[in-house]
Formats: structure tokens, C-alpha cells, sequence
């Protein structure tokens, strides 16, 4: 089989035959379908993940057939639709697990880093890590909404939020197009903030009532000409963006932080103080949430916007996201 691999830190994209992976006890084989490129990615090509093992095949969103099944294993059948996300396993034995908080488990797995991801053409998984692809999904389209999907829709409907409150999306990228259709789904007045005038006609294509150009107005100000925002998504990694935003929260607004940033987002106490604001960051969330998402997504038809790249180009895929020009996620089909 075809795997894209990086065998050392900063290491390039390499196109290698291996042997097909059997799967061991409660573990299934995928054959791979499709595979989003996520900018976590970024983690494994460029060893940023502590104790990562090279070689490594890259991979998190990733949507396919189980193509065969190992020992223990009941709920999953040769055949059936099959996606990976984020969470790629727990261990059910730590205290987080004990408590039910798989996302949290202290040895918790990530596909792509933790074990061999979806950029290749037949896959082993742990059976914890599965969520069914509904009928009408394909695979390319499924596999975004498998970490961009799911983090948005899990971020917002935990948000607090009740339908027509006022709810603020910052970028309109690979996170942010995403977001602001689920926010529309679930009912909020959708405010969503971009870079430029260019992407206001999508914005509002997308579900937005309102798009704020933060080069030409200053978007706290326009939020709380509005009420203050209840939620603002933060997706765009920029922590000075964000630090920006905050004072554009209404009462008991919330910030929620998905844009993966290395910076310090700058907050003064009293503006938390004054209105009982807060921040907060959320990561993707179990293969049941998933599930969920892809669930809701095929009955209120969100969709990602996405550019195909073949298996083979990973590497010009790869380039397409990180260097910001991909509308909006580039997906790798098998
Ligand atoms: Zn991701
Ligand atoms: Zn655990």
C-alpha cells in the first residue's frame, strides 16, 4: 500500500510502499477513503508533540470502509462506514476515564501522532476511536468534520447559548465557515468577523446576519452595538485578535478559544471582573460527539468547503493549508 510518512522532525513528505497492517485485538483496518489535512498536522511534521516516533504517517481526519476486523471486537462490522478524528483512543482504566471524561484521559491517543494516521491507504484503529459515517455523507466530505467539524458544533452547543442570542464567529477559514453555519443551524444571531471586505458575500452565504470587517471598524465596538456578544468562537490563531475581542462580550459572555495559538492572549482582571466574563478553550471531543456531528450535519446539510488532493501530491496538500490558501480544507483522497 501508498503511505505518506515523515521520518524525522521537519523531515519532507515521503511517498513509501509498506506492507498492509493488521489489526490487533479490538482493533479494526480502515481503507482509507479520504483524509483531511488539519494544521495540527503541523504537530508531526514538525515534532512539535513530545515523544513522537518517527518514521510517522500524519492524519486525523480521516473517513473509510472497515476493510477487516480483529479479535474482540462486536460493535463493528466488516464494511461499514468509519471515520477517525481527534480522539483516536483512551485507556478506560484512568481516574479521568473512571469518571467518564474520555477526552481527558491521561493517556489518551491521536491518530498521526500517537499511532500512524489517515494519510495512507489502509489504516489500524482502535475500536474506541470509531464514529459511523451516515449514508449521505462521502467520505471527503465527512473527514473535515471529523477535527474542524466536530470542535466548532462541540464548542457551540456546550457554549451555554440558547437560540437568538448573539453569537460572534472570528475567521472565516478552515474552523470559521464551519462554525458559522452550525451557529446558523442552531438558531444564534450569527455575527461573524474576517480580515477585508472580500469575505462578507460568503460570510452571509454561509448563515452570518452580520459581517464585521476588523481592518476598517473596530469589531468590539460594533459587537456591543449589538448587545455584546454571548459567545464569541475564537477560531482564527491569533491571540492578539482575540485579546481584541473580549471587550465585545455582553453580560456573562464568553470567549471560547479553538484557534490553536502559542502566545499569550492579554486580558485585564476587570474586564472578566465587570460583567462576569470569561475565557475559555475547548478541544474536539469523543468519537460519540463525532458521531453527532456528522449526524447533525446531514440532516441540516452544513458542509465543509473543501480542494481534493490526491494521496500522492500530500506534500503540495500540506503546503496549500499551512501557508493559509486552501478554501478551506484540503482533503487527501486515496
Ligand atoms: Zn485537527
Ligand atoms: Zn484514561
Amino acid at each position: 500500500m501508498k503511505v505518506a510518512q515523515i521520518s524525522k522532525p521537519g523531515g519532507e513528505f515521503e511517498i513509501v510502499e509498506r506492507e498492509v497492517p493488521k489489526p490487533g485485538v479490538r482493533q479494526v483496518r480502515i481503507k482509507v477513503q479520504a483524509c483531511g489535512i488539519c494544521h495540527s498536522d503541523a504537530l508531526t511534521k514538525d515534532g512539535a508533540w513530545q515523544g513522537i516516533q518517527y518514521p510517522r504517517v500524519p492524519g486525523h481526519e480521516i473517513a473509510g470502509v472497515i476493510d477487516e476486523v480483529g479479535a474482540d471486537v462486536s460493535a463493528w462490522r466488516l464494511g461499514q462506514r468509519v471515520g477517525v478524528g481527534w480522539h483516536g483512543g483512551h485507556d478506560g482504566t484512568c481516574r479521568e476515564c473512571r469518571r467518564g471524561d474520555f477526552r481527558n484521559c491521561e493517556n489518551v491517543k491521536i491518530p498521526g501522532i500517537s499511532y500512524d494516521g489517515g494519510y495512507q491507504q489502509y489504516m489500524v484503529a482502535p475500536v474506541e476511536a470509531l464514529a459511523a459515517i451516515p449514508e449521505s455523507l462521502s467520505a471527503v466530505e465527512a473527514a473535515p468534520l471529523l477535527c474542524a467539524g466536530i470542535t466548532t458544533y462541540n464548542a457551540l452547543r456546550h457554549s451555554g447559548a440558547m437560540p437568538g442570542d448573539l453569537i460572534a464567529v472570528e475567521g472565516v477559514g478552515g474552523l470559521g465557515h464551519l462554525g458559522i453555519q452550525f451557529a446558523n443551524k442552531f438558531g444564534y444571531k450569527v455575527v461573524a468577523i474576517g480580515r477585508g471586505a472580500d469575505n462578507a458575500t460568503l460570510a452571509k452565504k454561509l448563515g452570518a446576519s452580520v459581517y464585521i470587517d476588523s481592518t476598517a471598524a473596530n469589531a468590539s465596538e460594533e459587537l456591543q452595538k449589538l448587545g455584546g456578544a454571548q459567545v464569541i468562537l475564537a477560531t482564527a490563531p491569533s491571540s492578539k485578535a482575540m485579546s481584541e475581542l473580549i471587550n465585545g462580550l455582553g453580560p456573562n459572555g464568553k470567549l471560547i478559544v479553538i484557534g490553536a495559538a502559542f502566545d499569550p492572549i492579554e486580558v485585564a482582571p476587570v474586564q472578566l471582573i465587570l460583567g462576569n466574563r470569561s475565557v475559555q478553550g475547548w478541544a474536539a471531543g469523543t468519537p460519540a460527539d463525532s458521531e453527532d456531528t456528522l449526524n447533525f450535519s446531514e440532516l441540516s446539510g452544513v458542509r465543509p468547503m473543501i480542494e481534493t488532493y490526491p494521496l500522492e501530491k500530500a506534500a503540495e496538500g500540506y503546503a496549500r493549508m499551512i501557508g493559509g490558501h486552501a478554501r478551506f480544507r484540503v482533503v487527501l483522497t486515496m
